[in-house]
Order: structure tokens, then C-alpha cells, then sequence
């Protein structure tokens, strides 16, 4: 029997979401041979076009799909994968149909790993909450995915940092904590290629070490694990423990 490539599906709502929690993530694990994919929803044409804009609203769902294909070459991804969904309006989809894209994904990539949104959606963002319960349905439908992981914030760094907008989760809860230092330089280069959302994400400007303690650390809660022998994540990633 031909061992399949460890790979990962990352699902997600919006251009962007592969990059600011999970980028450094995604890059170590590419960087150890795992193929990373990533399904995007929407072309997040309810974004920002930028201040002053850099592009009007019409082009801004091709700008913003350049800007994630730019994101996922910095990264050492392969290129994304993109549903045709309204940024903004994913809960109004039948979650069936959703489902089923990424049950399509799930045959052509062959992941051991899917990696999503939880419940609260992390911001709270109602696309975020519905692209979650749909990839949680399809790791629930097919056995051959070895875990599911959601995107996650331990309350302690929440509270350090003041991010009150964010759903946090308790720091027993946390199943991998990792520092992506090694994997910065990707990062940051991931984070300058969704130039539209930096006037709309402040961060992106701040000075280098107040930006590390935002982003430098990526964490994740386990969902579901059916074969722990399958799951590659806390093997690779637990010497970036941090
Ligand atoms: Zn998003």
C-alpha cells in the first residue's frame, strides 16, 4: 500500500484567516514535508479596500485572491483553494452544500489533519462560525481523517493583551502551543501580502516586537481525534512548544 504524504486541509471563511493565527504554523509544517491545503470560502469582498484604497470594491474579491495565493507562496503552502461565497453571508448557505466543497477537498487532498474554526468562530465572525460547523460535519463523515483542529487564544494571553474582541479558551484547554519563531520571517511575509487589510489591522504596522506577542505564538485545541498514531501535528510541532 502507497503511504499517503502527510497532508492538512485547512478550511477557512475569508482571505487572510490562513494567515494571521495559523501562518507560522502551516509554514513549519510545510517546511517538514507536510502538504498544506487550504479551502477559502469567500473572496472577502465585504473587506476593506485599503486607506487610502487600493482598488476599487468591484476588484477587490481578484485583489484579495492574489493576496492569498501571495500568502500561501510566502508560507511554502500549496495554492489555495477558493469557493465562490459572499463574504458575510455564509450562514444564509445551505451548510449542506458547503459541506459537501469541503467533503471534495477532503477526496482530492487525502488529509490526516483538518484544521478550522471552533464554535465561537474565534472573532465571533457568523462566517467563521458557519465554515467551523461545516468542517466539523465533514471530519465527522469521513473516519480516514485522523483529528480535527480548531483555532484557539488561551485566555492568559487574551488578558496580557488586551484583546477583548477575541473567544478565548481556557489555558487547560489548549492542545499545542507554538512558537513560530523560526517560522517569523515567513510570517511577516505572509502578513504583507494581504496589503487591503492593513489599514484595518493596525497590528500589521506596529513595531516588530509588539507583533510577535501577537502573532508569534499560534495555538490549537484538538476537537476530535480518531487515530492518534495518524495525527503528525503534536510530533512535529511539539518541540516549538512555547
Ligand atoms: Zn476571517
Amino acid at each position: 500500500m502507497v503511504k499517503d504524504r502527510p497532508s492538512l486541509l485547512a478550511v477557512f471563511a475569508h482571505p487572510d484567516d490562513e494567515t494571521f493565527r495559523p501562518g507560522g504554523t502551516l509554514a513549519l509544517l510545510a517546511r517538514h514535508g507536510v502538504g498544506i491545503h487550504v479551502l477559502t470560502a469567500t473572496r472577502g469582498q465585504a473587506g476593506s479596500c485599503g486607506d487610502p484604497p487600493l482598488c476599487t470594491q468591484e476588484e477587490l474579491p481578484a485583489v484579495r485572491e492574489r493576496e492569498l495565493r501571495c500568502a500561501c507562496a510566502a508560507l511554502g503552502l500549496e495554492p489555495p483553494r477558493l469557493l465562490d461565497y459572499q463574504d458575510g453571508h455564509l450562514p444564509e448557505v445551505n451548510s449542506e452544500e458547503i459541506t459537501e466543497h469541503i467533503l471534495t477537498a477532503v477526496t482530492e487532498v487525502h488529509p490526516q489533519v483538518l484544521l478550522t474554526f471552533g464554535p465561537d468562530g474565534l472573532s465571533g465572525h457568523a462566517d467563521h462560525m458557519a465554515i467551523g460547523r461545516c468542517a466539523a460535519e465533514a471530519y465527522a463523515r469521513r473516519n480516514e481523517i485522523a483529528a480535527l483542529y480548531i483555532l484557539a487564544v488561551p485566555r492568559s494571553l487574551a488578558a496580557q493583551l488586551e484583546m477583548r474582541q477575541i473567544h478565548s479558551v481556557s489555558d487547560e484547554q489548549i492542545t499545542l502551543a507554538v512558537d513560530i519563531a523560526s517560522a517569523w520571517a515567513a510570517k511577516q511575509a505572509a502578513m504583507a501580502c494581504h496589503m487591503t487589510q492593513r489599514s484595518s489591522t493596525p497590528l500589521m504596522s506596529a513595531p516588530d516586537a509588539r507583533q510577535r506577542q501577537f502573532f508569534g505564538r499560534e495555538f490549537y485545541v484538538a476537537a476530535g481525534c480518531r487515530d492518534a498514531d495518524m495525527d503528525f501535528m503534536p510530533r512535529i510541532l511539539e518541540e516549538y512548544g512555547g
